[in-house]
C-alpha cells in the first residue's frame, strides 16, 4: 500500500465546513471545529476517515449485493457458454458443459466480488 501523504489541515477544515461531519468514532458533532482531533473522544480526524465512515454508513443493503451477484452469474454464464463452445472439448448438449460454464461463472463472480471488497476496504 502506498504511504498516505501528510494531510493538508486546510483541506480537512474545508471538508468539515462543507459537510459538517460527525466524528467517525463517537459521532460527536464537529460543526465549527478548528482542530484535527475530536474534542469528545480524541480521535484523529482526516478527510479519508470521514469518507470511510460515510461509506460504511451508506453501505449497500445485502439483498442489493445478492441481486447484483445473481445478475453477474447469469451474465458470466452466458459469456462462459460462448467462450467454451468453440473449444469443442465440451459438448453443449452434455451436462458437463453446463457445469463447466456455471463453474467458470461462479469463479469469475467470486474474483470480481473479492476485488470490489478489497477496493472498498482500501478507502479512497
Ligand atoms: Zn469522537
Amino acid at each position: 500500500m502506498p504511504v498516505a501523504p501528510r494531510e493538508d489541515p486546510d483541506r480537512l477544515f474545508r471538508y468539515m465546513a462543507e459537510h459538517r461531519p460527525d466524528c467517525p468514532k463517537c459521532r460527536y458533532c464537529l460543526e465549527g471545529l478548528r482542530s484535527d482531533r475530536c474534542p469528545e473522544c480524541g480521535q484523529k480526524l482526516s478527510v479519508a476517515a470521514f469518507l470511510a465512515a460515510r461509506r460504511r454508513r451508506s453501505g449497500m443493503p445485502r439483498w442489493v449485493q445478492g441481486l447484483g451477484q445473481a445478475t453477474a452469474v447469469v451474465c458470466f454464464f452466458t459469456v462462459a457458454m460462448w467462450v467454451l463452445r468453440p473449444l469443442g472439448i465440451l459438448n453443449p448438449r452434455t451436462g458437463w458443459f453446463m457445469i463447466a460454464a456455471l463453474g467458470v461463472s461462479v469463479a469469475m463472480v467470486a474474483v470480481f466480488t473479492g476485488a470490489v471488497v478489497v477496493t472498498w476496504k482500501r478507502g479512497e
